[in-house]
Order: structure tokens, then sequence, then C-alpha cells
């Protein structure tokens, strides 16, 4: 926190108004279902991206992070698609987003520090996108993060920043996660409506940890798979007849299949996400019932599922998911957007180093780059920090 601060005066020449944060997330399960109108359950995490801001007088957007890039300046008025270049581009195009809505928004200064791990599929995006509106309202008092209500509107905001300015077609899971997420919590998110259920996940009392697996492997989302994997849904809905893959209910999934059989792109694409919708709905159940090993067996099917039939997967991922259920995990998934980012894994406390230990040297083996972990705890969503 002190470094964001300390980065704003060194960069701008003077203290900041004020300190906002947003955090990253993991989705526990229900991947790739979000832009198809389905339900998504991410939690939050301590990790965090830092805005500190200073409002501006001139209707210019001064921004600098402590990842690099030095500063990008760009008036208010010409923020645009792919305007203002690189990083900034998240960053502003919230202020541009928030100005679309109609919302008075003024030229700012903005400095950012960030513990989310970039690229790594843990959302730093939304993070820096969640740090940047949480300033944004507070500084020209839009009360945005008054309560879970004022706060969806915002994600709505920051997922249309991230589509329209930064040019990456995702989902609203992310900012979801990153504004209304709850200390404690994941929340069950329908994309089709934006509801939001806080559901408790507490994994200490049943003597389990959600181990993170940052395989350091390339992610890089606004690349052509997304995209595709994306239209090819599209197509499938078209040709079902129904808006999304959403209206597929798990109990027509066979028959559903069984017209696209002609083509094997839509058949499988369409086998992911109508099973991973009921695979979320599950896996709340399972939680609410204290049925753990259930939840295990759940993100290993969802792991499976992305892996043969929504093939998003890559060979750092599946060595991650099957070494760690091979020293004792519950269960593993990869989470995010896949080809690379990081996989998720419930291991009982006392097998958590033996779990590490194992993924460490396959990957050894294997001669890919050194992965990283962390235990991941569900932390509250954005806020003022100071
Ligand atoms: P993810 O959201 O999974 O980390 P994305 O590709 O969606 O990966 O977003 C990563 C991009 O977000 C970076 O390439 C950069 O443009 C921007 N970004 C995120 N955090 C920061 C930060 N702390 N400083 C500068 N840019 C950042
Ligand atoms: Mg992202």
């Amino acid at each position: 926190m002190s470094a964001v601060t300390d980065h704003f005066l060194a960069v701008f020449g003077e203290d900041p108004e004020g300190v906002w944060e947003s955090p990253g997330r993991v989705n526990l399960i229900g991947e790739h279902t979000d832009y198809n109108d389905g339900l998504v359950l991410p939690i939050a995490l301590p990790q965090r991206t830092y805005a500190a801001a200073r409002r501006r007088a001139d209707g210019l957007v001064r921004l600098s992070s402590t990842a690099g890039g030095g500063v990008t300046e760009v008036a208010l008025h010409d923020i645009a698609p792919g305007v203002p270049d690189g990083w900034g581009r998240y960053a502003a195009g919230v202020l541009w987003a928030l100005r679309e809505a109609g919302h008075l928004v003024g030229g700012i200064d903005v400095a950012i520090d960030s513990t989310v791990p970039i690229g790594a599929g843990l959302s730093s995006s939304a993070a820096l996108e969640g740090a940047v509106a949480a300033a944004a309202s507070d500084l020209f008092g839009l009360g945005l993060l008054a309560d879970d209500g004022t706060r969806a509107t915002l994600a709505a905001l920051c997922q249309k920043a991230e589509n329209v300015i930064a040019g990456a077609p995702t989902g609203g899971m992310d900012q979801a996660a990153s504004l209304r997420c709850t200390a404690g919590h994941a929340i069950l998110l329908d994309c089709r409506n934006g509801h939001v259920s806080q559901i408790p996940f507490e994994l200490e009392q049943h003597g389990l940890v959600l181990l993170v697996i940052d395989t350091r492997a390339e992610h890089e989302l606004s690349d052509g798979q997304y995209g595709k994997r994306r239209s090819a849904c599209e197509r499938a809905a078209k040709e079902l007849g129904v808006a999304s893959l959403r209206d597929v209910p798990y109990s027509h999934l066979a028959d559903a299949l069984h017209r696209l059989e002609h083509d094997p792109e839509l058949f499988k694409r369409t086998q992911h996400v109508v099973s991973e919708i009921q695979r979320v709905r599950d896996t709340v159940e399972a939680l609410e019932d204290g049925e753990l090993a259930e939840v295990g067996l759940l993100f290993t099917a969802s792991h499976l599922s992305l892996r043969d039939d929504f093939e998003v997967s890559c060979d750092e991922l599946d060595l991650a998911v099957d070494t760690a259920i091979e020293a004792g995990a519950l269960g593993a998934r990869m989470t995010g957007g896949g080809f690379g980012g990081s996989a998720i894994a419930l291991v009982p406390s006392r097998l958590v180093p033996g779990v590490e230990m194992a993924v460490l040297s396959a990957y050894e083996h294997h001669g890919f780059t050194k992965p990283a972990f962390f235990r991941a705890t569900p932390a509250g969503g954005a806020r003022r920090t100071q």
C-alpha cells in the first residue's frame, strides 16, 4: 500500500487524495460459462491491485504502474477503442465507460501497484479496473461502492471498458468477483441477470486448503482461441434455436447433442458448457451440505471437460492437475480462460507440502518453467484503503 503512495509521489510530485484496492480472483468452477449466460463461482483473493489517485482540473488522465511502462497520458475525450496504447487502456477504459453511462468524471492521476500476478489467470485486469473504478467512484462522488446493486453497475462498466477499450471480449465474471465478493464467501453469479448469492466457503473447518498452482505458462486471453470458443458456442445456440447455451437444461443435453452430431466442434463445446453449468449447481449444493470430497470430484470432472471437450487446457495445466490428484488432492482443475495460467487443487492441509513437491518435481522432469504456489482464502471486494 505504501508502495503505491510512494510511486504516486515519485511520478506525479504530490500526495494522492486516497488509495483504493480491488482483488484478483480464482474461479472455483464454471469455466467458459459466463459468456453463455451461465453460472460461475469465484472467490476474491487477498492479492489485490492498489490505485492511488488525485483529481485533476484539466480533463487529462495520467497513469503509471509499478509494473513498468512509463507514464500514459490521454485526454478524457480521446479515450477510444485501442486508445491509449498498452496497459493504460484498461484503466482509462473505466473512466470512459463511466462517462458513457452519464457519470460526471473529470481528469485524474493514478498510480498502480499490485500483488496479483499479471496474466496468471487470476484476473489482474479486473483487479486493475476495479481499483480505478473504486477510486473514480469515490473521488467524483458517484457512490457506486455503496451496496451490491451499485457494485453490479460498476462491474458492468468495468467489463464494458475491457471489452470495448481494451478489446478483450471477456464475460463479466472477473469484474463481478473483484467488486462484489465478500470475505469468507464465494459468489454464485448468474451471468444471465447479474444476480449474486453469497455462498459460505470455509475450508479450514474441513482441514482443507485451496492450493493455487500458477503454471507460469503463457496466458493470452485476447488471442484467437477465446474468440473461436465464443463463436462456436453462439453457433451451437443458434442451431439449437436458443438464445444461449444456458437455455439448454442439463436434462435435455442428450437431445441437444443428438442434434449437433454432424458437427463435432459444436457437439463438444455444448457438452462442456451445459455440463459445466450443472457442475456449478452441484458444487454449491455439495458446499452447502459440507460434502467436500464431492466438490473435489466436481473440480476434476470440470478439468476433464475443459481438456477434452472445450479444448482449452495445455500440458502444464494437465500435469499440475494429474500430479496434484496423484499426491492426494481431492480434486483439481484449471481455472481461468486456459492455455496456461493457474490450476487449483483441493488438498488436505497436511498433504500440501507433498503436493507442492510432487508438482515441482514433475515440472522439472518435463522441463517446464518452475511453477508458483499459494493458498487461496476468500477475501472481500474493492474498497477504499486509505
Ligand atoms: P489476467 O487478467 O488473467 O491477469 P489479462 O490478459 O486479462 O490477464 O490482463 C493482463 C493485462 O492487464 C496486462 O497485460 C496489463 O495490460 C494489464 N495489467 C494488469 N495488472 C496490471 C498492473 N499492475 N500494471 C499494469 N498493467 C496491468
Ligand atoms: Mg483478465
